[in-house]
């Protein structure tokens, strides 16, 4: 069985941008697809960044107990299917899942092998900084995500690894030298 990364990290962070550098130079590292019920931002595709779904057919997957774990998040649903972990890791393939700090935490509880990585910003000014420079969310939209962003920031303590990524290149070393 191959490794299971969970990477967490407020939105706005940069997270995405590190992962995706990652991945480039080690291809042999998966990224898992989560389900959302939150609507697509502009660039995003079906079934590469997430599997797009209505909120009742996110809750029959609840019912189904089709998800590893689940969280609600500013008002939408997230989830990672079984599924695709299960089949991911048989390949021998090694998975990064990218989902909020609940979630990772409910995937210890769950997987305790999983190796639980949090990426930190440089400063919460410089986070609330980037969020608002995205142009992408209403102002309430963005108070609910400073808000959880604090929490989320306070719940850091329970991972394994935490990275400061003042920049991309530093961060994603910090990556390799947890990872490699
Ligand atoms: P965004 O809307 O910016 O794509 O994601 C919002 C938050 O949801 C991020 O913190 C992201 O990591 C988290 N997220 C994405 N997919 C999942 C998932 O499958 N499960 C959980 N618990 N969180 C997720």
């Amino acid at each position: 069985m191959k490794r299971l990364i969970v990477i967490s990290g407020s939105s706005g962070v940069g997270k995405g941008t590190v992962i995706k550098e990652f991945l480039k130079k080690h291809p042999d590292f998966k990224l898992s697809i989560s389900c959302t019920t939150r609507t697509k931002r502009e660039g995003e595709e079906e079934g590469v960044n997430y599997f797009f779904m209505s909120k009742d057919e996110f809750e029959k997957c609840v019912q189904n107990n089709e998800f590893l774990e689940w969280a609600e998040f500013s008002g939408n649903f997230y989830g990672t299917k079984k599924s695709f972990v299960e089949k991911t890791l048989q390949n021998g393939d090694e998975l990064i899942l990218e989902i909020d700090t609940k979630g990772a935490l409910n995937v210890k509880k769950i997987m305790p092998d999983a190796n639980l990585i949090f990426i930190l910003p440089p400063s919460f000014e410089e986070l609330e900084a980037r969020l608002r420079g995205r142009h992408t969310e209403t102002e309430e939209a963005i108070q609910k995500r400073l808000a959880s962003i604090k929490l989320e920031i306070e719940n850091s303590k329970f991972f394994d690894f935490r990275i400061i990524n003042d920049t991309v290149e530093n961060a994603v070393k910090q990556l390799e030298n947890i990872i490699l």
